[in-house]
């Protein structure tokens, strides 16, 4: 297998008109890629080849002047790029078979996913990804710091001979990087899924509207799908029990308690959002219960016994009395 060690430089939106633009395409765009960047590593490790192309942006077709003074990339140069259904084909071609992605960060691929959606393409391709950043701090000292490419390049004594913030350099230099780290066991550690580093033993995201999934019509229906609100222990499969229900803690976060027969104790932490088309997303994430949260949520079921519901409340569907509850922040702030 080859790796493909990729950058990315993209446009960034004016405000208003990022609002405008994803309200009307009901879809998650935050930038527009300009120029893709990318070094190919054999599974030796050796440097094989290379791939940048400019790209056209579409929707936000005037370069930002910040964008534009970091990456040296001006208006001409974007308006005499190639549109992004030709220049994701001719990556692709370029790409192969059998490869992964590596990346510095986790954010080059998701912005490329967003773009690929607002234009009907495919993005299917770009599914194997491994964030290299993951990979060097479980093979240094362990954190989960995001340290920059010219700090870690600094460390590994790599010269930084090359302009930063030019997409073929950046990926240039991550591919160095890369060879001075253990890929393949990083990549085979990658997708043990009890990471305990920071206590988190699953986080996933359902209803996504934003980046094409089905979203929830309401907050209650979000937080109560079974498939999200019951889940199985994320350690060992197994079925866990429920002692209380859900608590409604501030906003749009909602509180669980869960036992597993196995590993005890564990939290199910829901936070909904509202996506663009004004549906819901809901983002789970299941940690081993630490003694202050359980002491907050015993706090809040004690509360919400002590203060009967209204009337007329209580005779209105169950869905409604959620939804009434809950106040729900707009976008990306999660
Ligand atoms: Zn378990």
């Amino acid at each position: 297998m080859d790796y493909v060690s990729l950058d990315l430089e993209w446009n960034q939106a004016y405000p208003e008109q990022l609002e405008a633009v994803q309200k009307r395409l009901g879809t998650r765009l935050r930038g527009e890629v300009i120029q893709i960047g990318a070094v190919k590593l054999n599974a030796d490790m050796k440097i094989v080849g290379s791939y940048s192309v400019i790209v056209r942006p579409r929707f936000f077709k005037r370069i930002n002047r910040h964008v534009a003074r970091l990456t040296g990339i001006t208006q001409d140069m974007i308006d005499e790029g190639k549109p992004l259904s030709e220049a994701s084909e001719s990556f692709k071609r370029w790409c192969g078979d059998d490869f992964a992605f590596l990346t510095w960060g986790p954010d080059d691929i998701p912005m490329l996913e967003d773009n690929f959606r607002a234009q009907g393409i495919d993005g299917g391709w770009l599914r194997r990804v491994y964030d290299l950043q993951k990979i060097y701090n479980r093979q240094t000292d362990g954190s989960n710091k995001q340290r920059s490419l010219e700090f870690v390049m600094e460390q590994f004594g790599l010269p930084q001979n090359l302009p930063a913030h030019d997409a073929l350099n950046d990926s240039y230099f991550t591919a160095l990087v890369a060879q001075k780290l253990d890929v393949p066991k990083g990549v085979a550690e990658y997708d043990l899924k009890n990471d305990l580093s920071d206590g988190v033993l699953l986080s996933d995201v359902t209803g996504d509207a934003d980046v094409g999934q089905a979203g929830y019509r309401t907050a209650y229906e979000a937080t109560h799908d079974a498939s999200v609100s019951e889940p199985t222990c994320p350690l060992c499969g197994a079925d866990l029990s429920f002692p209380d229900r859900t608590v409604h803690m501030k906003g749009q976060k909602y509180l669980r308690i869960m036992v597993c027969p196995e590993h005890g104790k564990l939290l199910l932490d829901l936070r909904v959002v509202r996506n663009l088309n004004d549906t819901f997303r809901v983002r789970r994430t299941i940690r081993v219960l630490d003694g202050a949260t359980e002491e907050k949520i015993t706090a809040r079921l004690a509360e919400e016994a002590a203060t009967p519901r209204p009337r007329r409340r209580r005779r209105r569907p169950r869905r409604e009395i959620g939804e009434a509850a809950v106040t729900v922040e707009q976008g990306e702030n999660e």
